[in-house]
């Protein structure tokens, strides 16, 4: 079975991934369960660029190949904010539900046609030789008056899906994942490589 590291430290998202690839005949490990331990420095200008300097690194400390992702949530009426900085977005270590009522609270008054967003993910793929592929994956919405919800992570509970009438927590781990950014790029992933290499 083919070995490939994914460079998350995130469960959750390992998780979704591994769910997502279940078709694939691969051992899809952690980061941790490589056995690395280290920081990576984003500092890319978009998801792309992290998502690449994410795979390289680590591909470069193991000599494995590696997949990786960058993602985030992008708010149109914040100029795209938080963007790329998701995940620093009020400091790592504020709690999810403090940066979700601080978005919804820079939202107020706004009415629903000026709340669009979107979650982004690139995922990219690097092997030992360097060859790099790339895929990009969007999850439209709008950000909600509060949050609602108990699954997912991060800003599913103020992520909000007018088609569904509900949040992005709101929704099956399945139901996500058939829809959401990550879902969406990682699939193209598996499809591109399986066209590539004959994996
Ligand atoms: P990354 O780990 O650098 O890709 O940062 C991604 C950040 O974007 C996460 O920490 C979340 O804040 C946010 N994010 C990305 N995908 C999702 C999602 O599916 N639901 C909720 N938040 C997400």
């Amino acid at each position: 079975m083919k070995q490939v590291i994914f460079a998350t430290g995130n469960a959750h998202k390992l998780q979704e991934i591994k769910e997502i690839l279940v078709d694939l005949d691969w051992d899809i490990i952690s980061m941790k369960e490589a056995g690395i331990d280290m920081e990576i420095i984003e500092d890319g200008k978009t998801f792309e660029e992290n998502a690449i300097i994410k795979a390289r690194t680590i591909m470069e400390a193991t000599g494995k190949m590696v997949l990786a992702d960058d993602s985030g949530l992008v708010i149109d009426y914040l100029n795209g904010e938080p963007g790329i900085y998701s995940a620093r977005y009020m400091g790592e270590d504020t709690s999810y539900h403090i940066k979700n009522k601080s978005l919804v609270d820079r939202l107020e008054g706004v009415p629903q046609e000026k709340r669009t967003a979107r979650f982004v993910c690139a995922v990219a793929a690097i092997f030992p030789d360097g060859q790099v592929l790339t895929t990009e994956g969007k999850f439209e919405g709008i950000i909600g008056y509060e949050e609602r919800g108990e699954n997912g992570f991060g800003y599913d509970p103020i992520f909000f899906l007018p088609e569904y009438g509900c949040s992005s927590a709101e929704l099956s781990r399945e139901k996500k994942n058939e829809l959401s950014h990550r879902g969406q790029a990682l699939r193209m992933m598996r499809d591109k490589l399986q066209g590539q290499r004959g994996m």
